[in-house]
């Protein structure tokens, strides 16, 4: 039996979020069975929310968050934002468990660590308690050192240019 792997895509450039929905469409092009869950999304809409329809059943997305943490327009209070991202947690290792999917996607995982939502232990034991053969892509800046230690693919986007230094917003279709 094929290992599944452990896959991070971490740093601040663009494109962490992008790479893990390009594994999406090339895995279902085989009929493999693919799970997004996004941590701290919520509160923006994303093409992806309503794209990924387009790919079930083999695909299935699901998202977990209230939006931004502590910036723009947050007025949720920290303590729901962890409650929700304990929620997550708990609905990944579910997912990873259920002998369903061949990939799961722990989307932004990686800020839910960093914003102390959830403990990077709550990480580990995920990626240690997974079934061999699934493959897992984690996401969002600021890895810890201990996932990328036991990850066996780790790409770090660096951010070289982004129109957003410009002050050019977000745009629909590229950003969102
Ligand atoms: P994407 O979803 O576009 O692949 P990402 O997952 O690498 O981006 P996140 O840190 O999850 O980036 O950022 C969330 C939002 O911020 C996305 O809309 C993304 O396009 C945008 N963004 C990403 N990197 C930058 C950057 N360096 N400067 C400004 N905005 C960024
Ligand atoms: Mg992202």
């Amino acid at each position: 039996m094929e290992n599944g792997l452990t896959i991070v895509y971490t740093g601040k450039g663009k494109g962490k979020t992008t790479a893990a929905l390009g594994i999406v469409l090339r895995a279902v092009g085989y009929e493999k069975k693919v799970c997004m869950i996004q941590f701290i999304k919520g509160s923006w809409h994303y093409g992806e929310m309503t794209s990924s329809k387009k790919l079930e059943p083999e695909f299935e997305m699901i998202t977990v968050g209230k939006g931004f943490v502590g910036i723009i327009d947050d007025k949720t209070p920290k303590e729901d934002h962890k409650e929700i991202a304990k929620e997550a947690i708990k609905i990944s290792n579910e997912k990873i468990q259920s002998g369903k999917y061949d990939i799961v996607i722990l989307d932004e995982i990686n800020y839910a660590v960093n914003l102390d939502l959830i403990s990077v232990e709550d990480v580990l034991n995920l990626i240690k308690s997974k079934p061999q053969k699934v493959d897992l892509v984690l996401t969002g800046n600021y890895a810890k050192d201990e996932v990328i230690e036991i990850a066996d693919l780790v790409t770090e986007m660096r951010e070289i240019k982004h129109p957003f230094q410009r002050g050019v917003k977000a745009k629909k279709g590229i950003d969102f």
